[in-house]
């Protein structure tokens, strides 16, 4: 396999995660649960500071590992 498909494969690969990630979101407004929404918009909204370098961010895009939060994979590897 040249390296060109694992380029390839890794674009369909987001692509199709966050087109998985979007959906439920749409289901949800449809069923119409006002509470779960509400809920579910606050937890997105919640801002974590990395527990490396200090940055918030929202508590979706972080990564928790020992009840940590952190930025991204880099900041985890420093710690
Ligand atoms: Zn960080």
């Amino acid at each position: 396999m040249s390296p060109q498909w694992i380029v390839v494969i890794g674009l369909i690969a987001v692509i199709y995660f966050m087109f998985i990630k979007k959906r439920p979101q749409v289901k949800q407004d449809k069923k119409d649960s006002t509470d779960k929404t509400t809920k579910k918009e606050a937890q997105s909204n919640d801002m974590v500071a990395c527990a490396e370098c200090g940055i918030y961010c929202e508590i979706d895009d972080t990564i928790l590992s020992n009840n940590k939060y952190y930025c991204s994979q880099e900041c985890l590897k420093k710690s």
